[in-house]
């Protein structure tokens, strides 16, 4: 066997380590979820190999990685049945930094001449894997075996430039870190007490939760009677729900899944989940909610898509996986591509993520259509609670996307009243000779209904949009026309509804004389007093002028005024 020998780290990997220890970095705790993705990758690893050659687990094929603490010497444990290293290996992964992750790491710390701050924001972006374990210990202890070595091997080091590597009797398949934990991460004064079951449980839970192999712990339990029980608990619930195949899942699982990880006591509305297998490689989990949370229109919302790479935790909020006026959309996205350690910063500009975003979006909407196709009271649900948020999509897009979002627009009207209909269901149903789409503001059906102007579109049987929310006739005046179809406010100027030749027999001049004398008795309240022949009933309206602002805009404006 191999005897002790000891060994210096290459120059760039001690670097990275003296940034590892001596750094400020913030986010220490992050190294836990790197040694689990190793362990994880490990498995993964043996458990492939294994499909085609069966006997290299050697019977040892419960796959589990497990955590322990021994609170009496500080060292925190981490052990998995994977792939296991040799000699080779060990001194290849461990002592270089060869991977790709860590190179560019190096790369780009060169250029940046190490700059205290740069490192910093560097370590962020980048996994250092491994590595990580040092910012929380002073000495780490590597056993391992890959399958069928005869010996296993020892790596260990203090993280000062050097480490020893030898060969060691036999052991189980796979590998086995300790951790001899700094003082700062030990005692109830640490911010991070690692000596704590607890502690180390919340993080599995926090980073690693969704980890498809069990990771477990003991737990120890004081009776009065001073005898100790022993409880195994596995940490993470597993159930990486969205790389099962859609077909696998059930419509409950989701809906568990959804309520659990997501905080809602109701069960999603929708559930949009895809694979995605091409220059981009991801999982998509998305729910629709049932309700709006109450916070939906305020700055504290917290919006975004919860973001994993292989089903590690990466971060939770990613506003930038969808646009804005998606935001009540909640979920997840796994990709292999992201990551671990990616940064806000990064992400600005993350071109992966870019398309990603775009897909996701294209396939909201699509779904939304489809609902507003098949399931109409399914729709207005969806409708009366996150609208708005479509029409001020509307707003705001142009172009395809804009007319996307138009198409998803339901208004009630004089016609469908609380069925709503769709701008496309409205100009299929438009009589013959009409060329404009009638729409009427007010407060609700009472009020529109009750409006003298409404009279005569009614009697023509002619139908109006009712448009009960305020920005509505936003949205309608920034699109100016539907199908080539303007749209006209029922509430403004004249209507041109060509019955003209009505009998309006009284003599020309007085009803001027009588024009003018209202005109003067209104002096400055109105602009001008008009002869109108679209009033049935009603002796008098108000109605907006051709070219001023509506009266509901009116209102807005008012509103926002005070
Ligand atoms: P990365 O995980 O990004 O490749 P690391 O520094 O974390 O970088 O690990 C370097 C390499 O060491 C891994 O690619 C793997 O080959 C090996 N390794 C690390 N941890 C384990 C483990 N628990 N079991 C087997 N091999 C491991």
């Amino acid at each position: 066997a191999k005897e002790v020998e000891k060994k210096e780290f290459q120059t760039e990997t001690q670097k990275v380590l003296d940034l590892m220890i001596n750094s400020i970095y913030t986010n220490q705790e992050i190294f836990l979820r790197e040694l689990i993705a190793n362990a994880s990758d490990a498995i993964d690893k043996v458990k492939f190999q294994s499909l085609t050659d069966v006997d290299l687990l050697e019977g040892d094929s419960d796959f589990e990685i497990w955590l322990d603490i021994d609170e009496e010497n500080n060292v925190f444990t981490i052990k998995d049945n994977g792939i296991g290293m040799t000699y080779d290996e060990v001194i290849e992964s461990i002592g270089t930094i060869a991977q790709s992750g860590s190179q560019k790491f190096l790369h780009q710390l060169q250029q940046k001449q190490a700059q205290e701050d740069d490192a910093l924001d560097l370590i962020g972006q980048f996994g250092v894997g491994f590595y990580s374990a040092f910012m929380v210990a002073d000495k780490v202890t590597l056993s391992t075996k890959a399958p069928r070595e005869d010996t296993a091997i020892k790596w260990e080091s203090t993280g000062d430039g050097t480490y020893t590597i030898e060969e060691v009797a036999k052991d189980k398949r796979g590998t086995t870190i300790k951790l001899h934990l700094r003082d700062e991460f030990v005692g109830d004064e640490a911010e991070i007490d690692l000596t704590k079951r607890q502690t180390i449980e919340q993080l599995v839970k926090k980073h690693s939760n969704y980890v498809e192999y069990p990771i477990k712990m003991k737990f120890y339990e004081d009776d009065e009677d001073g005898n100790v029980t022993e409880e195994i608990k596995t940490l993470n619930s597993m159930k990486p729900l969205w790389v099962k195949n859609k077909g696998d899942i059930k419509e409950e699982e989701y809906n568990e899944f959804y309520q659990e990880a997501f905080n809602d006591w109701t069960e999603p509305l929708e559930v949009i989940h895809n694979k995605v297998e091409g220059l981009v490689k991801y999982a998509a989990l998305l729910f629709i909610p049932q309700q709006a949370p109450s916070n939906i229109f305020s700055e504290d919302f917290d919006q975004g898509l919860r973001l994993y790479s292989k089903n590690n935790f990466v971060m939770d909020n990613c506003s930038k996986l969808l646009p804005d006026y998606l935001r009540f959309v909640r979920g997840l996205v796994d990709s292999p591509d992201f990551n671990l350690n990616l940064s806000r910063q990064v992400l600005q500009d993350d071109k992966q993520l870019k398309v990603i975003s775009k897909t996701l979006e294209k396939r909201v909407l699509k779904r939304l259509k489809k609902i507003l196709t098949n399931d109409r009271d399914k729709y207005r649900k969806f409708w009366s609670e996150f609208g708005q948020l479509i029409k001020s999509g509307a707003n705001m897009t142009f172009g395809q996307k804009q007319d996307k979002l138009v198409e998803l627009m339901i208004f009630p009207s004089s016609d469908c009243d609380s069925e709503m209909t769709t701008l496309n269901e409205y100009v299929n149903r438009m009589k013959e000779d009409q060329d404009v789409i009638y729409y009427v503001t007010g407060e609700d059906k009472m009020a529109v209904e009750n409006m003298p102007q409404m009279e005569l579109l009614q009697e023509k049987g002619l139908e109006v949009l009712y448009f009960f929310d305020e920005i509505d006739e936003f949205v309608i005046n920034n699109l100016r026309e539907y199908d080539d179809i303007e749209f006209k406010s029922v509430l403004r100027g004249d209507l041109d509804l060509d019955d003209a030749e009505d009998d309006v027999a009284a003599d020309q001049d007085e009803v001027e004389e009588l024009l003018t004398a209202i005109e003067d008795n209104l002096e400055g309240k109105v602009s001008d007093v008009r002869l109108s022949r679209r009033l049935k009933s009603s002796a008098v309206c108000l109605v907006s002028g051709d070219a001023g602002l509506s009266m509901s805009m009116e209102k807005v404006l008012e509103k926002m005024n005070q």
